[in-house]
């Protein structure tokens, strides 16, 4: 970033303030972005909740008859668990993504905004491929395993009859589609269907063509330090008379889905978001919990916000995710568009707190702080703990724990193994000082 631009901290607060410009007139250039695209024949809709999406998507589909579609990565659509939903309907919904897809396969969630599988390592990747038949023997070189990935992929491609994507941006005044990929599986999945529907949250317009010159050159920076993304692509609508390929319907579906009552709030600055995953790669919560450890599709920082205010009417345990951050500012450092994640933060434990509302998920620190303050009972509760690897976690009243360990892995304890080495060590050395203390005195005796 510094190579490029002496003072990233000046492009940082532009890019904040061409959000906070945009999400104040959110309703004059969502009028603006239908105007510009149903000029070129896209079809606009707009959804009010993640069911309404879900259902308008549905509808779309069936209206075209089809049942097989790709999808690429997009976080609105993990946000209101579209792929279940499709499926659950009968529609066969394959991701292109890498990561989403061996998501899909492994039947997990994703942990990272951008780079879903962080919490894979290849040889997991390698006996999945092998378990769902994609390889027909075990190999864990990336590069095989990628070119195993596209091989499968390439074929449900071509049969798709529909392609669903997100957007990273949307041109208020031009109204086009910008969609950001480093595989180009959007765009392959887009070329041979007839059919594409993109599902965008409101939040993600711009105002003008030239304001991507600012997001374009942050993204890419901030999500995998690269100068622009491999592949950055410009829709313009349906596919034109002159055009050999792509999709000649498109639907774009806007999505509220909470996103008005948060900008009605003073936390609205967390719609500025662009979802680069930078505050997440920096976060020492984050990095050491990892993003299943948010219980929601957006993790770390942005997530300890964003979920809340999303999902916490449904969710009320999702109030105890602003706790999981030490406010030691690293976030608010790396944010491209400048959100003040701690103070959002602060912000909403003081809302939770004010309301009473605690997370029924919540553990009461006062047991712990009783325990960790006397050293008598640290002692015992030490010794003791052996017990905890030969617990049966199936009994009725051990469930609880069963759930709280079901996301946690805890290593396995000695019983106050160490606290016993620290004492024997101590007597040893305890031991060898007097031992050289006598023989110097001995020493001493003997000299002339
Ligand atoms: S909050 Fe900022 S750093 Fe985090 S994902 Fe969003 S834009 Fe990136």
């Amino acid at each position: 970033m510094y190579r490029d631009y002496p003072d990233p901290d000046a492009l940082r607060k532009l890019a904040g303030s061409i959000k906070d410009h945009t999400l104040h007139h959110l309703g004059d250039y969502l009028a603006k972005a239908e105007q510009a695209l149903t000029s070129r024949g896209t079809h606009v809709h707009f959804a009010t909740t993640g069911e309404h999406a879900c259902q308008t998507i549905l509808s779309i589909l069936q209206n075209h008859g089809a049942t097989r579609l790709t999808k690429s990565k997009s976080m609105a659509a993990e946000e209101i668990h579209l792929n279940p939903f499709l499926i659950e309907n009968g529609i066969e919904c394959l991701e292109s993504d890498l990561g989403e897809f061996i998501i899909q396969l492994d039947n997990d969630i994703p942990s990272h905004i951008v780079k879903p599988i962080i919490h894979k390592n290849r040889r997991e990747i390698a006996r999945t491929f092998l378990r769902e038949g994609i390889a027909t023997d075990y190999n864990d070189d990336p590069e095989t395993i990628t070119r195993r990935a596209r091989v499968h992929l390439r074929a449900k491609y071509m049969n798709a009859q529909a392609c669903i994507t997100g957007a990273n941006f949307v041109c208020a005044d031009s109204g086009r589609i910008v969609l950001v990929t480093n595989e180009g599986n959007s765009r392959f999945g887009l070329a041979p269907v007839p059919v594409h529907i993109a599902l965008v949250g409101i939040e993600k317009l711009v105002p003008r063509e030239q304001d991507l010159t600012v997001f374009l050159n942050l993204l890419g920076r901030s999500a995998t330090a690269q100068q622009l993304t491999v592949y950055t692509e410009f829709i313009n609508g349906p596919r034109s008379a002159t055009q050999v390929d792509g999709p000649e319907h498109f639907h774009v579906v806007f999505m509220d889905n909470g996103r008005s009552k948060i900008l009605a709030g003073d936390c609205r600055q967390i719609l500025r978001c662009i979802r680069c995953g930078a505050c997440q790669n920096i976060c020492p919560v984050y990095r050491q919990a990892s993003g299943h450890a948010y219980r929601s599709p957006y993790g770390g920082p942005v997530g300890a916000v964003l979920s809340p205010l999303l999902f916490g009417d449904r969710f009320p345990e999702f109030a105890d995710l602003p706790k999981a951050s030490t406010l030691c500012g690293a976030c608010n450092e790396v944010c491209p568009v400048d959100i003040p994640l701690p103070d959002l933060l602060l912000r909403l434990r003081d809302k939770a707190h004010r309301a009473h509302i605690h997370s029924p998920a919540a553990i009461p620190m006062a047991p712990f702080a009783t325990l960790a303050t006397s050293p008598a009972l640290w002692r015992a509760a030490m010794t003791m703990s052996k017990v905890m690897n030969h617990l049966p976690l199936q009994i009725a009243p051990l469930k609880p724990l069963q759930n709280w360990l079901g996301q946690r892995t805890l290593p396995e304890s000695c019983g106050g193994e160490f606290r016993k080495w620290v004492k024997s060590r101590q007597k040893t050395l305890r031991q060898k000082t007097e031992d050289n203390q006598t023989e110097d005195n001995q020493t001493e005796d003997r000299r002339p």
